[in-house]
């Protein structure tokens, strides 16, 4: 299958432009290594007018009814939804997981820009009972005001969507930084609401140099809220800024899930659903499970059914039919996959399944099962980023759940059992955002999606990113 690809504008005060300077970038399409189109690169001169934008949007939304904002918002999700067989192809062009991911991508867009839009309408202030008859105590929330967001290339559409959908709702306009690797299938998303019609300046889009523009956007008067996924280095780096300018910040960063497979354990259904959520998007996934923690009575059983779970995945290109696991997004991964697992051989793992490269066109690399991995190997301790699953037995659940806490990090994390005893331990004890016991991550808009220690702070689902848009204002009214 073939399909086409655009050029990616900026989107400034509603217009489609390119860079003052008529700078661009090439996108390479990762499942061949083949440049397929370009996107534009702003300098200052294009940020200062994207700011500018940013400030009027926001004296227009934040004035509009909540009930109006949701009907935009409504709006624009009905058009991601329409061109959801559109814009699928493009992401999977650019960032390389399967054509059916892509969609699941889109259409999921849809659902979030649409439980934003109604949540919206319940952003509700309180009275509060005054110690004196004649006044009357208000709490009243207010949008914070011009949004900066920083959004990364594993999944181009749903970390913009998540931000935009809360910031929006709240009643702040929206800058986004989108990924240079992949831009289509975000501006894509963000043309849904300029068709829809939102205000002018309500959206903005940019692509350039990472650091320099949020070097440049975070200190900027104008930003009130800052918003990051990525890399915890850089989130530490961008949440230090943020300090220094007593900027709002939301920081979703890198995670180290642990997965723990107890004696009780459904074990087909362990391996089924973490098997799944270990691959999909090519392991490239902050909440995908790597360290495998299984008890050592049933080690053995489980480590045979992943590797065969493993090995039955097709890789390919994401669009051709049939491909169940695509490129690796960069040749960045690819480099960083072969010495994650050439550490963990050295250090006395075994590579149970894959393990290498595949071709030498495109960066696809094997479905990759390490067993017996010790804790010095770096894929025990840094985040792999990859597809890749590491394997250690324990006895005791008590140890498993201190090498589950072990790291720094403290996103998702995972485990079976049959036992309500242990499931109710297990999501007390375990230092994560997030617990999923029994099945694999159902990251709905609903509930909150974020993480503790390393892995950030802050939410992007539920009522709790709203509220991260939003200052309180308290107020009394005495009767003169
Ligand atoms: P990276 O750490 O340089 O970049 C990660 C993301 O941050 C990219 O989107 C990049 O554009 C952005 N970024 C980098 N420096 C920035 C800056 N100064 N200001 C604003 N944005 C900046 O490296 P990478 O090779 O793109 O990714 C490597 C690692 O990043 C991965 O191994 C993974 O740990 C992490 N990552 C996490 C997520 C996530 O969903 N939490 C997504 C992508 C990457």
């Amino acid at each position: 299958m073939t399909a086409s690809y655009p050029n990616t504008q900026l989107l400034i005060a509603n217009e489609w432009v390119d860079a003052a300077s008529g700078k661009t970038l090439d996108v390479i399409n990762p499942a061949t290594g083949q440049p397929i189109g370009k996107v534009a690169h702003a300098g200052k001169e294009d940020l200062d007018r994207a700011l500018a934008a940013a400030q009027k949007g926001f004296e227009a939304w934040r004035f509009t009814p909540a009930h109006e904002r949701a009907a935009l918002m409504r709006k624009a999700a009905g058009l991601v939804r329409e061109r959801a067989n559109e814009i699928a192809p493009l992401l999977t062009q650019e960032q390389g997981k399967p054509l059916a991911e892509a969609r699941i991508e889109v259409v999921a867009a849809a659902d979030i820009i649409e439980w934003f839009a109604d949540e919206g309408r319940r952003v509700y202030g309180r009275i509060v009972p005054s110690r004196n008859l004649a006044a009357q105590s208000l709490v009243i929330k207010e949008p914070v005001g011009p949004v900066a967001a920083f959004t990364p290339w594993n999944f181009p559409i749903n970390q913009v969507v998540r931000k935009l959908g809360a910031a929006l709702a709240a009643g702040c306009s929206f800058l986004v930084k989108a990924p240079e690797e992949t831009p289509a299938s975000p501006a894509a998303l963000i043309k849904a609401f300029v068709d829809a019609g939102v205000p002018a300046g309500v959206v903005g889009l940019v692509f350039g140099d990472p650091a320099e523009i949020s070097s440049y956007l975070i200190p900027h008067p104008v930003i009130r809220k800052i918003t990051f996924t990525g890399s915890t280095p850089v989130g530490k780096q961008l949440a230090a800024l943020a300090g220094q300018h007593m900027k709002r910040a939301t920081m979703e960063l890198g995670g180290h899930a642990p997965v723990i497979v107890a004696d009780d354990a459904d074990i087909a259904l362990a391996v089924k659903a973490a098997g799944a959520a270990k691959f999909r998007n090519a392991g490239q996934v902050c909440i995908s499970p790597t360290r495998f923690l299984v008890h050592n009575s049933i080690k053995a059983e489980f480590t045979a059914a992943l590797v065969k779970h493993a090995q039955g995945l097709k890789v390919g290109d994401g669009l051709a039919e049939g491909t169940s696991m695509g490129p690796l997004a960069n040749a960045r991964r690819l480099t960083a996959m072969a010495n994650v697992v050439q550490d963990a051989r050295a250090k006395g793992a075994k590579v149970v399944a894959g393990g290498e490269r595949i071709g030498s066109e495109g960066n696809f690399f094997a479905p990759t099962v390490l067993d017996d991995v010790p804790l010095e190997a770096s894929v025990f301790n840094d985040e792999p980023f990859g597809p890749v699953a590491a394997i250690r037995g324990f006895d005791q659940l008590e140890d498993a759940i201190a090498e589950a806490n072990r790291l720094p990090f403290g996103l998702s994390s995972y485990a079976y059992t049959r036992s309500i005893k242990n499931a109710h331990l297990l999501s007390q004890r375990i230092e994560a955002g997030m617990v999923w016991i029994n099945q694999p991550a159902t990251p709905t808009p609903e509930m909150p999606f974020g993480g503790v220690k390393d892995s950030g702070y802050g939410s992007e689902g539920g009522p709790e990113a709203i509220e991260a848009y939003l200052n309180t204002k308290a107020v009394t009214i005495m009767a003169a």
